[in-house]
């Protein structure tokens, strides 16, 4: 039996003049995911792109299952497709449909006859298929009005389309179409979240970690690399810059005081991410900040923070609770990853009494201890870009 894919777009509908702009992205992102899975013809056709295997080698679940993560896809239906006749309708629909009806009680069939040379009408269509999945299946009742299920039949140009519901699809914006911004990803739980939350409005990533080698580890360092191709599987593939805050980090523990060691690290780190991403030429920065979190995070530290760049700064999970960023990390598959118990540089070296309502006066004149500007481009010279690659 041949399966295709219906994938229905969501916003990028009403996206006017630009529709076709966004229906290309979606169309090049998908065709570029299915190159992995073996030879398929992607095809529009009213608001939904149909996926069709070309041949039995194709693999119709890796297609199903990278697709369900493409932003800008609502819902995703799978699809048996027979001929336009009612016996190999019939016969389809049985062959198919039980594995998606099974623990259902109730259902109905909406029958849609786009062909109008097809001698029966919709009424007739759902009537047919309805009865003859009931004589089958005695366990299934109809439920015109509340239904478990809902078959779709619908008779199109080139065939027969059979199908049972809708999947979820990743919502949002096919990426690419909403600029790049610059994602400051540490090894935590919040900021490959933070990504995944701006990816998913369109915009390409780019990434920046920090690390403290040789405070931090070469382990430390993997676990990030994991988590950026974890987000990846969204977000696309992305460059991530890789800058050591070593030497930063010896100098402020030299010459400033401990108890601003965070903000003035964090400072140094906002200040090279908007170097980078100005140098790439990224719209904004991404971060995994959430209010009050930690020290570093009350609204007095991130006004002394903020001022380091002159892009605007999108942190998605600001008004998340831990508990509601950590369900989404489940969802997307990251937390476990995250979870795995490795230094960050923003743990070595962290004050007994962080500051949490900064001066930015006080700040100021710590950080002019040292040469500011000398460590930033020192740091930007040492960076390395580390390609992440979508997984599939
Ligand atoms: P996360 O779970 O994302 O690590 P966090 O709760 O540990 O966040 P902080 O350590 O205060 O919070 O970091 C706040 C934000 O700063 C992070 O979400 C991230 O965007 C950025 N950040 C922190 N450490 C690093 C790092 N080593 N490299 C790149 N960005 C970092
Ligand atoms: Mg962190």
């Amino acid at each position: 039996m041949k399966e295709i894919l219906l994938c229905k777009y969501g916003e990028i509908v009403l996206k006017g003049a630009n529709r076709r702009y966004f229906e290309d992205t979606l169309c090049k992102t998908l065709r570029f995911r299915a190159k992995h899975f073996g030879n398929f013809e992607i095809t529009r056709s009213q608001s939904t792109l149909v996926i069709t295997p070309q041949d039995e080698y194709a693999d119709i679940d890796g297609m199903f299952e990278t697709a369900s993560k493409v932003f800008g896809i609502v819902g995703i239906s799978r699809c048996a497709v027979c001929e336009k006749d009612m016996d190999a309708i019939r016969k389809t629909a049985l062959e198919y449909l039980p594995a998606f009806l099974r623990g259902k009680a109730t259902f109905k069939v909406e029958a849609k006859r786009s062909d109008k040379r097809f001698p029966l009408n919709s009424m007739d269509i759902a009537r047919e298929v309805g009865g003859y999945l009931l004589s089958a299946i005695p366990t299934l009742r109809v439920d015109v009005h509340h239904p478990e299920i809902i078959v779709h039949v619908e008779i199109r140009e080139y065939g027969a389309y059979i199908h049972a519901g809708q999947f979820k699809g990743a919502g949002g914006m096919p990426v690419g179409t909403n600029g790049k911004a610059m994602l400051l990803l540490s090894g935590g739980i919040d900021s490959p979240v933070a990504g995944y939350m701006i990816a998913k409005r369109g915009v390409q990533l780019e990434g920046v970690h920090f690390e403290s080698f040789p405070y931090t580890s070469e382990r430390a360092r993997e676990k990030v690399f994991t988590l950026a191709r974890e987000v990846a599987q969204y977000a696309g593939s992305f460059d991530l810059h890789v800058v050591s805050l070593t030497h930063i980090q010896e100098e402020l523990v030299k010459n400033c005081e401990e108890d601003y060691f965070t903000l003035l690290l964090r400072r140094y780190m906002m200040a090279i991410a908007d170097r980078l991403a100005h140098k790439r030429g990224c719209g904004g920065l991404i971060t995994g900040e959430s209010l009050g979190q930690v020290a570093s995070q009350t609204m007095q530290a991130i006004g002394v923070t903020d001022p380091m760049t002159s892009l605007p700064v999108f942190r998605p999970c600001i008004g998340l609770d831990k508990e509601e960023i950590v369900q989404i990390a489940r969802k997307i598959g990251t937390f476990e990853t995250s979870i795995q118990p490795f230094e960050d540089c923003c743990t070595v070296f962290t004050p007994k009494h962080p500051r949490t309502r900064p001066e930015l006066s006080k700040v100021i004149e710590q950080q002019e201890r040292l040469n500011f500007e000398a460590l930033v481009q020192e740091a930007i010279d040492g960076a390395y870009i580390e390609r992440i690659r979508t997984e599939f």
